[in-house]
């Protein structure tokens, strides 16, 4: 149930647009105090409009995630305004159209510090609040089926390799939490295809090929990603979800 949850505090990253989106609308919905951060945070205020007379509330905050002092503004001013985090969602994440032999450092950087450096520099903060309060709260990384196997992409090599890494940090995390003593729950989440605008920004360029595979594969919306991460949330305290993948009807 997530009666727990209700009335406390919930940092989004990446919560403009997509998945995030969703996520944020859902814990609202829920009842809970969520923050949501994106680069584009009049994004995030227009939903919270939206969303107002809901029993939670969404508060924006504009961060970059690749940038350690905006995910520390963040955290510092949530502690201040609302109380300390109960719940993360690592859900910010990029894909740059850049292979490995003729692919340019750049991107990679970017890839790097967004789905890799900024979900540790989150995580690392809302750890140290949550031990501070004595709080047993959850972390969710959203990461992804390319995260557990990889299938040849024209376009990158180097975005499997980040959410990879997701996976080795939500692995190493639990044992950590475990070796200390923690009660602090931490879960990946590893969509298939969703239709989000992830493949669209970042000047996406697809051929014919490509095109026409996006148009007839099977896509999961946005909400069903959502709906994936209330559950994991849901669960009794006793209760843990290590990995949760989803793909729609069809995928193999
Ligand atoms: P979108 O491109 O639709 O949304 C990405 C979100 O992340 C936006 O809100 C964007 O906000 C935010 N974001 C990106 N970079 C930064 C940054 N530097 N700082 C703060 N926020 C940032 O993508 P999705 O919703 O599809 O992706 C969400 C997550 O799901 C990602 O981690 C992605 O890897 C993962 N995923 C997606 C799949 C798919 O098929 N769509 C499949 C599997 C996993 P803004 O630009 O305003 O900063």
């Amino acid at each position: 149930s997530m009666e727990r949850w209700r009335g406390k505090v919930a940092i989004v990253t990446g919560a403009s647009v997509g998945i995030g989106e969703s996520i944020v609308e859902k814990l609202v919905e829920e009842g809970l105090q969520v923050v949501g951060l994106a680069r584009r945070s009049e994004k995030v205020e227009e939903h919270a409009k939206k969303l107002t007379g809901k029993k939670g509330k969404l508060h924006a905050f504009k961060a970059d995630v690749s940038k350690e002092e905006d995910i520390l503004k963040a955290f510092k001013w949530v502690t201040e305004n609302l109380g300390p985090v109960h719940i993360l969602i690592n859900n910010a994440g990029i894909v740059q159209q850049t292979n490995l032999v003729e692919g340019d450092t750049e991107k990679w950087q970017k890839i790097f510090d967004t789905n890799v450096i900024g979900l540790s520099v989150a995580t690392r903060e809302a750890v140290k609040i949550m031990k501070e309060n004595k709080i047993d709260g959850h972390i969710v990384h959203i990461n992804s089926i390319v995260g557990h196997k990889v299938a040849y992409h024209a376009f990158s090599n180097v975005y499997p390799a980040s959410k990879y890494a997701v996976t080795a940090l939500t692995e190493t995390l639990r044992q950590e939490f475990n070796h200390l003593g923690l009660k602090i729950k931490i879960t990946s989440v590893s969509p298939g295809v969703v239709a989000t605008e992830l493949r669209q920004t970042n000047n996406f360029v697809m051929d014919e090929n490509m095109k026409k595979a996006a148009a007839t594969r099977p896509q999961l919306k946005s909400e069903d990603v959502a709906e994936a991460v209330l559950y994991v949330l849901a669960t009794p305290p006793h209760v843990q979800v290590h990995e949760l993948t989803i793909k729609p009807v069809g995928e193999a």
